[in-house]
């Protein structure tokens, strides 16, 4: 991390291109690239570097002019908090990323502060200790694993002390994108925690690196259930053939795909677009053709904070009182007996 090249010039010049290209975009949302990361970009416009790489479109914001549409800033009654469902909460620890990723939906926030710095979370988990119809806190940022141990173990420890918390998910990008940063003291701290369960954003199948595979070996070695959250993105993994490869990859790492996000529209993003049609297509290629494990729902995320939505491919053709016209993953057409 301390050697992610900090200013666009050195950024620009690991990259071999000018620094020009960045710098604009760079004043206005952060970049990292750590430097593990650096040596997974491949060349320009390839799927890593996409991801990665500043680009000039960032700044185009005609297309979507909102920075927070999914209204988390409205639906937070306590700092870091984002109260959405009745049961569950989202609880941002951390502004800071392994690296910023272009599309992320909260591009408004991430990075800022100085690192190193920790968020304050003391009027989080009052909320949450004042509300007991919260079940579930999922640790979020930025990324909740660029705490150091000792803050992370301080945190897990104050939500587990509060009674009615059953679950504590932690969302997170660095068995992706910093799998040193999983070591064995990290595991050891998570594991004290159960059910504590991991997901972990993977996009694209080149993320599956063999750090990145032994990563997710130790999380789950230690009994934690990891999930993937993949985001569809142009350019990038906006293929059946490169989901297919994804999704067994993610199965062979213990890691089972849980949601596969249409991307959210968020200002700086717009060129990560992508038909809802390709989204339901790759989903159609998907079943039936990888183990029904590794297919993961396809999620849209209402704008004004309705929350997530599954979509899926129209199976059913028609019903008619007395029985179901369905199509199979095949497109073969079979009716079924009600
Ligand atoms: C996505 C999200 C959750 C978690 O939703 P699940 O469907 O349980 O994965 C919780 N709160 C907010 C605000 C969210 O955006
Ligand atoms: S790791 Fe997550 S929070 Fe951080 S920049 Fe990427 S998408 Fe956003």
């Amino acid at each position: 991390m301390a050697q992610s090249p900090a200013s666009a010039s050195e950024l620009a010049s690991c990259l071999g291109i000018a620094a020009d290209e960045i710098r604009d975009v760079m004043i206005r949302y952060p970049a990292r690239i750590n430097s593990y990361a650096l040596d997974l970009l491949g060349r320009t416009g390839e799927p890593i570097w996409r991801q990665l790489v500043p680009h000039r479109e960032e700044l185009d914001e005609a297309g979507l002019p909102e920075a927070d549409p999914l209204c988390e800033t409205e639906q937070s009654p306590a700092d870091g908090i984002i109260h959405r469902y009745p049961d569950r909460v989202l609880f941002t620890v951390s502004t800071q990323c392994a690296v910023y990723c272009r599309h992320c939906m909260r591009k408004r926030e991430v990075g800022s502060g100085t690192p190193g710095t920790a968020k304050l979370v003391g009027a989080g988990l009052a909320y949450i200790a004042d509300t007991p119809a919260i079940k579930e806190v999922i640790l979020s940022g930025g990324d909740p694993l660029m705490l150091g141990d000792d803050r992370l173990s301080y945190i897990l420890a104050r939500i587990r002390a509060i009674d009615h918390v059953e679950l504590v998910r932690i969302h997170t990008r660095a068995p992706a994108m910093l799998p040193a940063r999983i070591t064995n003291d990290l595991v050891r701290v998570l594991s004290r925690f159960h059910p504590l369960y991991v997901n972990i954003q993977f996009n694209h199948p080149d993320e599956l690196s063999s750090d990145a595979v032994e990563a997710c070996s130790r999380l789950a070695d230690a009994g934690i259930p990891l999930g993937a959250q993949s985001v569809l993105l142009a350019g990038v993994n906006d293929d059946s053939g490169v989901m297919t490869v994804l999704m067994r990859k993610l199965l062979a790492a213990r890691v089972r795909p849980y949601y596969l996000h249409h991307p959210d529209p968020i200002k700086g993003t717009a060129h990560f677009r992508v038909p809802l049609e390709r989204g339901l297509s790759i989903l159609e290629a998907l079943r039936g053709r990888v183990s029904g494990m590794g297919v993961p729902q396809y999620m849209i995320d209402l704008p004004g904070g309705g929350g997530k939505v599954p979509l899926l491919p129209q199976y059913l053709q028609d019903h008619t009182g007395r029985h179901l016209v369905v199509y199979n993953f095949e497109k073969k057409r079979y009716t079924y007996p009600l």
